[in-house]
This record gives C-alpha cells, sequence and structure tokens, in this order.
C-alpha cells in the first residue's frame, strides 16, 4: 500500500469567536491523533496574499488535500485553484443541516459547461464547509474517509501506471499569482515554516472568485468593472488579475455575470457566496432570482455607481457594461422561488 501522506489544513475563522475556536482545536487536536495525516493551521483562507506564508505553504503541498474553512467549498475550491493551487474537485459527504431532512435533489445535476480549469496535476482537494456542523467528530469521520478514498485511487494508480511514468507528485504545477494558468512548472523542495509564521494575521481582503467549472469566457464581467479587476491571461482566459482592486463589500459583476460563476466568500447571499448552485433547499429555482432577479443589472449598476462616486468619478448607470441579453426578458412562468414567495406573502405574520 501506498504510504503517501494525506495533508489537512485548517483554514482559521475571521476574528476571535469563541465557538468557533473550540471547535477548530477540537478538529485539530483529534485529527493530530490520526495517522497518516499531516496537520496544519492556517489564518482564513480567503485573506491570504500571496506573500502571506500560509498561502505559500498552501503552494508546496503536492498530493492530494483536505482544509478545512469557514465558507462554501466550491468558493474555497475556486479561490485556491485562482492562486495556482490546483486539484481535482473532491466531493465531500458532509452534509448541510439543511439539506438532511426529505429534501432531494430532482433529475440529473446539471453537467458542467464552463471553460474549466488549466493545468490540473493528478491529486484531489477536498473542501469542507465548517459552518456546517459545530460536532467536531463529523469533520474527523469525513476526513478519515477521505484519507481512505485517497488511498485507494493511489493504489488503483500505482497498479496501472507505465513503467517510466513520473510520479504524481512530480505531474502538479503551481504557477505563482502573476502567472496564471501556464503551466510552468516549479522546484518540489517543500519549505519549512513554523506555526508560528503559518498564522500570521493577515488584513481582511475582498475580491471576486471564478468558479470556471460554470465561466463560458463571455468576457461580460470584464466589460462591466471599472476598476482594473479582471484581465485576460496567456490563454485568453479571464481571470481575477487585480484581485485587491475590488471594492469591499460590492458584488456587482456577480449580478452581471450569466453563469453565475462569480463568488464573493464572505457576501451574505448563500447564492453570490458560493452555496451550491442549482440545489437549494431541494427547490428547483431560477437562480437569476438568487442575483436580484429581473432588477440584477439596474441593482448591479447602482452598486458599481456607488463605488465609482467614492473614488471621485462620475456615476454611469446603465450606460456602460450593460450586456442586452436581460433588458427586454418576457416573464416566465412562475417557478419554485415565486410559488415559495406567494405562500410565504399569504401566510398573515
Ligand atoms: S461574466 Fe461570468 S461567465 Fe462571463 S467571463 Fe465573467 S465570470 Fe465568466
Ligand atoms: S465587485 Fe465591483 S469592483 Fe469588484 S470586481 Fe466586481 S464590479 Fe469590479
Amino acid at each position: 500500500m501506498s504510504r503517501q501522506r494525506l495533508t489537512v489544513v485548517l483554514s482559521q475563522a475571521q476574528g476571535k469567536n469563541p465557538a468557533r475556536r473550540a471547535l477548530e482545536e477540537s478538529i485539530a487536536a483529534a485529527l493530530l491523533m490520526e495517522p497518516g495525516l499531516d496537520v496544519s493551521i492556517v489564518p482564513y483562507l480567503y485573506d491570504l496574499g500571496p506573500e502571506h506564508t500560509g498561502r505559500l505553504f498552501l503552494e508546496s503541498i503536492q498530493g492530494d488535500m483536505v482544509v478545512l474553512a469557514w465558507m462554501y467549498p466550491r468558493a474555497a475550491f475556486w479561490l485556491l485553484d485562482r492562486d495556482g493551487i490546483k486539484g481535482h474537485y473532491g466531493e465531500n459527504q458532509i452534509t448541510p443541516p439543511a439539506e438532511t431532512d426529505e429534501h432531494e435533489e430532482d433529475g440529473e445535476p446539471e453537467p458542467p459547461k464552463g471553460i474549466g480549469s488549466v493545468d490540473v496535476p493528478q491529486r484531489w482537494i477536498y473542501c469542507l464547509d465548517l459552518r456546517d456542523h459545530n460536532n467536531y467528530a463529523i469533520y474527523v469521520q469525513e476526513v478519515r474517509r477521505i484519507a481512505a478514498e485517497c488511498r485507494e485511487r493511489r493504489e488503483a494508480r500505482r497498479k496501472t501506471a507505465v513503467p517510466g511514468e513520473p510520479p504524481m507528485v512530480q505531474l502538479g504545477r503551481y504557477p505563482r499569482e502573476d502567472g496564471p494558468a501556464t503551466g510552468e512548472a516549479t522546484p518540489s523542495a517543500r519549505p519549512q515554516f513554523t506555526a508560528e509564521q503559518l498564522l500570521q494575521q493577515p488584513a481582511r481582503r475582498w475580491y471576486p472568485v471564478i468558479d470556471y467549472s460554470r465561466c463560458t469566457n463571455c468576457m461580460e464581467c470584464l466589460d462591466f468593472c471599472l476598476f482594473g479587476v479582471y484581465g485576460v491571461d496567456k490563454l485568453d482566459r479571464i481571470f481575477v488579475e487585480n484581485q485587491d482592486n475590488c471594492k469591499r463589500g460590492c458584488p456587482a459583476c456577480s449580478r452581471v455575470c450569466p453563469e453565475h460563476a462569480i463568488m464573493f466568500p464572505d457576501y451574505k447571499t448563500p447564492a453570490i457566496a458560493g452555496a451550491p448552485v442549482g440545489n437549494i433547499g431541494g427547490l428547483k429555482i431560477d437562480l437569476s432570482k438568487l442575483f436580484g432577479g429581473d432588477d440584477a443589472l439596474k441593482i448591479a449598476a447602482q452598486e458599481r455607481d456607488r463605488e465609482l462616486v467614492a473614488d471621485g468619478r462620475q456615476a454611469v448607470g446603465m450606460t456602460v457594461g450593460i450586456p442586452k441579453r436581460q433588458a427586454d426578458k418576457p416573464k416566465g412562468p412562475k417557478d419554485d422561488l415565486d410559488k415559495l414567495m406567494d405562500a410565504l406573502d399569504a401566510l398573515d405574520i
């Protein structure tokens, strides 16, 4: 059997919420007792800048990895991908509390139609949302299950490996911030960091994260944002080029994206923060409603204007970078969300 160890990274919550710290500590203490795991703790994932030791540590990990963080798994996974910490999406089996009842998704899930990531090494990254449960044992059990799954996968690969093929870790590629998706390999030596270095608290950040399993590279976000956040990489793919140019608290471009591929992990509306799309409470829902519905573009333009004016620039309203597609869209038949809203309206509360 393969003896490669599984790396588990626990990303702390922002602030000093005692309940959150207690959960983090219980999970870390239990995982440290598990065989075959390398456990590390870093600050809040979203806040790690390119030079932060926690980020350099994450970049140095070359095998399968589990990341426990206080955000939706989809947001955590694509946030890491943007920073060159790439892998295949590992499905975790922790069910959020709201989905443990009788709700079952009807029909087949939509097949991904986005452009996907590039230069993805043969390793898997599993992201678990620490907001799902406050019982540490649920996370420990899931990490054990993932460790067994990774071992089996490695073993199966080992049996079918072509002689002379490089081992999995040598296939990993980790492009840095200034060179996304170019596929240039970096040396595989893994630097050592102290816990103190890893846990230096970074300043809070705010920027969009693109889900490339949904993004079709239409460039509407690039046209809409007037703050130079988006750019195009060497492969002519959209990417979040200047993360810190984004305006704190503003989620405007997520409303403009026709594929709902843009996430802001700290935003209050779950769909914008990276909630699983297409499976919300078991209801078949027109996702655009969760991003502002028929008024999404108007709301986005207002949010953008607010930031332009705060910067001392002219508001542009609906005159710049607004896609035409939704302007004259006829109202469709009511869907489950409409019916739910109607039912709530009918309740005299
Ligand atoms: S608007 Fe959405 S789908 Fe289009 S390029 Fe931007 S992220 Fe991708
Ligand atoms: S939220 Fe606003 S500032 Fe940030 S990327 Fe989107 S449009 Fe640009």
